[in-house]
Parts: C-alpha cells; structure tokens; sequence
C-alpha cells in the first residue's frame, strides 16, 4: 500500500474516498515522481454528488442574491488570504512557475470579483402598462445543478470560470478536475465551506472518463460547462447535448501572431517569447504559430533563435526559473516525437528543446524552448494542437494570404496581430475568424466583466464562459405578464391577444 497521501472526493460538505479502489498518481512534474494519489470516482459517487447538489438546490436558489453574493464575497478574501497555497499547489503538480501560478490564482480571483456583483447582474427589465391594467417584465432564474469538467493546465483558475458565477446565480455546482492536478480542488471546496457556503452547494468528483459519462448520463443534472482538448470537447457536447443538457465546451487551439514589417520587432519578440514558451507553451491562449509578413521574418527569426537558446529551464519553485517542466512524461514523449515528426516533413529547425535536461532534476519532464522555422500548411506541427514550448514560424507575402491561413485553420481561439498601422489592425479585427483578438497584446485574455471563448472548433455551443455570457448560461429568461382582478374584464376573447 502507498504512503502517498490520497485526493480524495468532497460531497455534501465533507471528503469521501472512492468505493472503486481506483486510483491514479499526481506527479511533481520536475521531480519526475508521484507525490500523492488521487480516487477515481463511480457511476455511483457522481450520483451521490448530483443528489447532494439537487437536495440544496431549493434553499440555494431561494436564498437573496445579496445573500448568495456575500458568501462569495467571504470566499474571495479566503482566496486571496490562501493565494500562495494555492499557487505551491499548481507548480507542485501543474510544473508552471510560481510567479506564474500567482498570475492564475489573480485571474481567478478577477471572477468572484465580478460574481459578487450578482443582484445588480440578476436584474430583470419591467414594462408598466403593456396594455390596460397590465405590466410585464423579465427575470433570469437558476438552472438546478450544473456540472463543470476541467483540464490540467489551469487547475486554480478554469473551475473559477465557472462555479463563482453559477454559484451566484443560485445554482448547485458538481466539479470533476482534472486528475492530473486535483488539489486545488479541494481547497476551494474547503474555502467556500469555511466561507458559509451551505453542505451540498458545491461538490467534488475526482476521477476520469467513467465519472465524466456518469455526469454526462445523470438527469439531474440541467448543464456541463467543458474546457479541455477538442475531440473530448466535440463528444462532452454531443453527448450531453444528447442527453437534454445545455452544453458549453471549449476545446484547443493553434494561436497565431502575425508580425507585419512595421512592428515594433523587439516588442513582439518579447510578445512572442513570453506567450509561445510561459507555462511551457501548455496554455490554450499560447501563441505557438509566428506569421511573419514580408520581410519582418528573417530579423524575427535571428531574434528569437538567440532568446529562445537562452530560456531558463528549471524546477518551477525556483525563483528565476522561466519555464518549468510540461505536466507528464507522456506529454514530454508527445511533445518530442511532434518535433521529429516536423524535421521528417522538411520545417527548418532552429532551436532543439528535446532532451533537455536540468541539474538536479534529472527524472523531471522538461523540454527546452524549440523554435521551428519555414514552416507550411500541411505539416503535422502546423495543423495539431502540441501543447508544448513549440513555436512555429510560417511566411506570408502579405497580410490577405496572413487573414486567410488563420481564418482557413481548424482551430479559432486567440490570435494577435503586432503592427504600428491603425488601417491593417482594424481590418485585421473585423476579418479574423477568432474568438480572441490582440492588437499588439499577444494573450488576448478577457477579463472576468467581459466574456472568453472561441470559435470553429476551439468551442462548441453558444454561450462563452465568465461575464455575461456566463450569466445567461447559468440563468434561464423567464417573462411575465400580470394583471390584478381590480380591472375590469374585456370579456372572452378568442382572437389571438393584441395590446389595446
Ligand atoms: P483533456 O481533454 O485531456 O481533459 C479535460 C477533461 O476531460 C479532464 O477533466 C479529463 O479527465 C476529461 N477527459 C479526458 N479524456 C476523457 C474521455 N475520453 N472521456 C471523458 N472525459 C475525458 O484536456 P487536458 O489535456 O487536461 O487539457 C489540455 C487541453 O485543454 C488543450 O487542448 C487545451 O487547448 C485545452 N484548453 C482549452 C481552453 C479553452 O479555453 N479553450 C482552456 C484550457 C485548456
């Protein structure tokens, strides 16, 4: 039996381990060693979540959104006191940076900033008088329990793109993490508890694909929020669309930044350092495609070979480590043959990050900074997704051929366009076929008062998550008409009513 500490479920306020007697182990990515397990859940574990998270339902939802919100709002000062907690948590099992973490646990935190407003973001709209004696209005109203499935690669942050914001609307939320990273997890769960949230509100469900087909299946629950890699993203949809569900899922992505020949060439190769090689390249905003338009992509390239060569790869708890390891060893072995794979199809390359290693982490999952150059279309390292310190650079004659290889890919999630010409960023903006557009700013990331999310197949469904989008995906529009006895009856009417 193994000493490691178990990550173990939280349903109806209190941590259950697994019946199943499955487990999988959480690696410390730079030590290349498990440091905990964590219990992968049954059919039954989930339905005994869901039947939690539907028995608080009915005093949840009819609970003030002042209320609701002020719960929240004991939350966030418990997150911000716990920040550092949580942002060791994520470098222990995620590998990011620290200085990175803390950068994921503030843009988390910038969600329950916007979920504490809920009564103002809850306001319905009134009409006196629609017709004699008669008002009308509108209001939004919860759904019921809401289930969130989350990937690895922000494990702090994406659940708070989504629970903060149902939570307030009057939901009750089931979490299934990621079971690569599942700690922070539970730490939320604790914080809201400590916060007043009452027992059954928020629940977790650690596991893998089993505990996801059992939320998928369950008709309890009214809605999935998804985020993770696009064909589990294409089947969550499917299938819980299916299955009656709302469904919002975002899947990955290939971002690309073009460079025109008036860019500030050093501010976009800061850009393109720090957005293609932060968090080892494993964000789904990562820029990972360079489109250097006509003659910008030689002195692009001499630049970033030389910053590329000279990135610090390092244990991610040290204090000036600017990349840490990827999540797993199957990932760095995933990462590695992607990079043969582009050499095998003719893409030029600069810089070589496979068998990296560094001192004193021998067993860790690094892979240094790789920077390819005359990359095209039709090579593997264009068209997938590698979630890793990748960075391709493609040429184009100008910026039409640039607008039509971005708006011709699969993938539609972020993209950035690095130019001093107000004319080309405009028409840049209003042509891309991207959810996310930079002008000169390469990680696009809305804030939590607007809304993110993709397009193509970077997301399936209609509503983006956070903001008001997220309100209105958490919230059904209920309109009413209404009228006191005290007017007088027009008599039966059998035409179709018209406001007279
Ligand atoms: P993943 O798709 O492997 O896993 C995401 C979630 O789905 C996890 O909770 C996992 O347990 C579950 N899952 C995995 N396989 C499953 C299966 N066969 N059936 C049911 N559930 C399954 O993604 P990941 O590797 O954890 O995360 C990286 C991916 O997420 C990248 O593709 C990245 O672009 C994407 N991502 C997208 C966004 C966005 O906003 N669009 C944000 C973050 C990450």
């Amino acid at each position: 039996m193994s000493k490691l500490d178990i990550i173990t479920h939280f349903i109806n306020g209190e941590r259950s381990d697994t019946q199943s007697g499955r487990y999988a182990d959480v690696f410390n990515p730079a030590l290349g060693v498990p440091v905990a397990r964590v219990a992968l859940g049954t059919t039954a574990e989930v339905n005994a979540a869901v039947a939690a998270a539907a028995a608080a339902f009915p005093a949840w939802s009819n609970t003030p959104p002042l209320t609701r919100a002020r719960v929240l709002f004991r939350y966030l000062q418990l997150v911000q006191q716990h920040a550092d907690e949580f942002a060791t948590m994520l470098t222990r099992e995620h590998g990011k940076t620290f200085s990175d973490a803390q950068g994921e646990v503030a843009r988390g935190i910038e969600v329950i900033e916007y979920a504490v407003g809920i009564p103002q973001l809850l306001k319905g709209e009134f009409t006196d008088q629609i017709a004699r004696g008669i008002d009308a209005w509108s209001m939004r109203q919860p759904l019921g329990v809401v289930a969130g499935i989350t990937p690895f690669n922000f494990p702090v942050m994406v659940p708070m793109w989504m629970f903060p914001i149902a939570l307030a609307c009057g939901n009750t939320f089931v979490l299934k993490p990621s079971e690569r990273d599942p700690s922070p997890s539970l730490l939320h769960a604790e914080l809201l508890k400590q916060a007043g949230l009452p027992n059954g509100v928020f629940n977790v469900v650690q596991g893998d694909k089993e505990t996801v087909e059992a939320l998928l299946d369950n008709p309890s629950v009214q809605a999935i929020s998804f985020v993770g890699s696009t064909p589990i993203a294409e089947y969550i949809y499917a299938r819980g669309c299916a299955n009656g569900k709302r469904v919002q899922a975002l899947g990955g992505a290939k971002n690309h930044m073009v460079v025109m020949p008036d860019a500030d060439m050093q501010q976009a190769v800061d850009a393109l350092i720090g957005a293609a090689y932060g968090s080892a390249g494993e964000r789904c905003m990562a820029i990972s495609v360079a489109v250097a338009v006509g003659d910008a992509g030689d002195k692009l390239i001499a630049a970033l070979a030389e910053r590329t060569r000279a990135l610090k790869v390092k244990d991610g708890m040290d204090k000036d480590a600017e990349m840490g390891p990827v999540v797993t060893a199957a990932a760095k072995q995933r990462i590695e043959s992607l990079i043969g794979q582009g050499v095998k199809e003719g893409a030029t390359l600069v810089v070589d990050g496979r068998d990296c290693k560094v001192k004193g982490r021998e067993n860790g999952f690094f892979v240094g900074g790789t920077l390819f150059d005359h990359v095209t279309p039709e090579m593997s390292i264009y068209k997938e997704e590698i979630f890793g310190p990748v960075l391709c650079v493609l040429r184009a004659p100008d910026i039409a051929s640039a607008v039509d290889l971005i708006n011709r890919h699969e993938y539609g999630n972020g993209v950035a366009v690095f130019t001093r010409d107000g004319g080309v960023a405009r028409e840049f903006v209003r042509q891309i076929q991207v959810g996310m557009v930079g002008v000169n700013v390469p990680l696009p990331v809305p804030m939590a008062f607007n809304s993110f999310g993709g397009w193509k197949r970077s997301m399936f469904g209609d509503h983006h998550v956070y903001g008001p989008e997220g309100v209105r995906f958490y919230t059904r529009h209920k309109a009413v008409m209404q009228r006191w006895p005290n007017t007088a009856s027009a008599g039966v009417e059998f035409a179709f009513p018209q406001m007279k």
